[in-house]
């Protein structure tokens, strides 16, 4: 049996924490009272997602579904900084969109796209070497590092097709698909022959080539999830042109016509946009036709509609020829493949700012920890303006610093939190 199709997979991902900040002191011979050295915590390491041409299906991931990045290790004494976590590259196959499992949301699509940082390694924490003062030689703290960020996603795949071919099963897709490109389609006298997507490659002319997709027969109902189809119409939504096929020999005892518009009603169904994606329309088994009543009426159905229409016997090759150039005809005018835009808005993670601080002072430093500062920092990109206001804004209605207001702090005090830090101004 073939290897079942996969194009969805639910994973969960986890970049690695940071390392913890070392608590250190030099000491050589003779000398007694070295000052501190405990080297920093390495950075966690992220989840990156890499597009790979020579994946086609999402098979892998329904075998493994958890991916951690390692942690970044602890800092040591004589300064030396922990080591960071390796990144965990998840390769992906191209035309893969990936969305949060909970609200279905598009984060990114993979196509056009190198790398993408799916889940953020945790940041290291200092080590002592950086808070000795004057008045205090020998720290006997350092910081913990944070932790790394974790996500759930769903991972789909839209395959990067051209064109979509679309209609009722048996009439003739496939058929089609292997006479104009190199694709071997399993074709059959039988409905759903097709299990699973097949791309091939149009060659036109020198320097002229286009990607054709066959995808198992969309029926009535299948929008909806009553049938196969539904699921691989999602192969289609990125194509430039839709080729709907249409039997107009009677030979399975359907209206040719009433099939061209239950399927533009599937297709409107699953998506409005798709539906009214450029479609050229064609006549398929022509050749078993005793009379052109069929034909004509459907023709005249069609461009009534606005659509081209195309009389075709794919298994004669028949009228093959021009469809193709019309179709590469169409392609050179259209937009590219789509991509899908990010409309993923991360929500602003529950911190209560309200719970328990510790301040420690040391002359002009103010050391300040809490659980859930810890929790703060490791939700805040410092290098994103806006995620820097948002945790501003976090601080500021905390009360932390009306508190040190009230233990005495002064403008240009350093403030420490964890592994950041800040000179104090009113
Ligand atoms: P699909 O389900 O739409 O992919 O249809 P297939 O390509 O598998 O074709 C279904 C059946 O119709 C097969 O037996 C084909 O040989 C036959 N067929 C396809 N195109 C033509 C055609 O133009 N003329 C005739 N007579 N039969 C065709
Ligand atoms: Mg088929």
């Amino acid at each position: 049996m073939a290897a079942a199709f996969v194009d969805t997979a639910n994973i969960t991902v986890r970049a690695g924490n940071g390392g913890n900040g070392a608590v250190a002191f030099h000491r050589e011979k003779y000398v007694t009272n070295g000052g501190p050295d405990g080297g920093d915590g390495g950075r966690g390491g992220s989840v990156v997602l890499v597009p790979d041409s020579n994946l086609s299906t999402l098979m892998d991931f329904r075998y493994k579904r958890k991916y951690l990045a390692e942690n970044g290790a602890d800092g040591t004494s004589g300064r030396k900084s922990g080591r960071d976590g390796k990144d965990l590259i998840i390769r992906v196959p191209e035309g893969t969109v990936v969305r949060d499992t909970a609200t279905g949301a598009v984060i990114q699509d993979m196509t056009g796209c190198d790398r993408f940082v799916l889940a953020r390694g945790g940041r290291g924490g200092w080590g002592n070497q950086h808070f000795a003062t004057p008045t205090r030689q020998a720290p006997r703290f350092a910081k913990a590092g944070l932790p790394g960020e974790s996500r759930e996603v769903t991972l789909e795949l839209k395959l990067l097709a051209d064109v979509g071919l679309v209609g009722f099963p048996n009439v003739g897709k496939s058929t089609l698909l292997s006479v104009v490109s190199k694709a071997h389609p399993k074709i059959a006298n039988y409905h759903f022959t097709t299990l699973m997507p097949n791309l091939g490659v149009v060659y036109v002319e020198e320097g002229t080539s286009f990607v054709m997709a066959d995808i198992p027969g969309i029926i009535e109902g299948a929008s909806e999830g009553a049938g196969l189809g539904h699921d691989f119409l999602r192969h289609i939504d990125r194509c430039r042109l839709l080729v709907h096929l249409v039997d107009v020999s009677g030979s399975e005892g359907r209206d040719p016509v009433e099939d061209f518009e239950t399927i533009n009603a599937e297709l409107r169904q699953y998506s409005p946009e798709l539906a009214g994606r450029p479609m050229l329309v064609c006549g398929n088994k022509c050749d078993l036709c005793y009379d052109r009543e069929n034909i004509d009426r459907l023709k005249a159905h069609v461009e009534a509609a606005g659509y081209e229409f195309f009389e075709l016997s794919a298994a004669a090759h028949q009228g093959v020829g021009p469809l193709v150039q019309k179709i590469a005809q169409r392609l050179a005018e259209l937009p590219p493949v789509k991509v899908f835009e990010a409309d993923y808005v991360p929500p602003m993670p529950q911190v209560d700012t309200s719970a328990e601080v510790s301040i420690e002072q040391e002359d002009h430093y103010w050391f300040v920890e809490a659980p859930w500062l810890q929790h703060l920092l490791a939700c805040t990109n410092l290098e994103d303006f806006e995620s820097r206001n948002w945790f501003d804004k976090q601080l500021r209605s905390s009360g932390l610093f009306d508190r040190l207001e009230a233990m005495g702090i002064e403008d240009g005090d350093t403030v420490v939190l964890y592994d950041m830090q800040f000179e104090y101004r009113k």
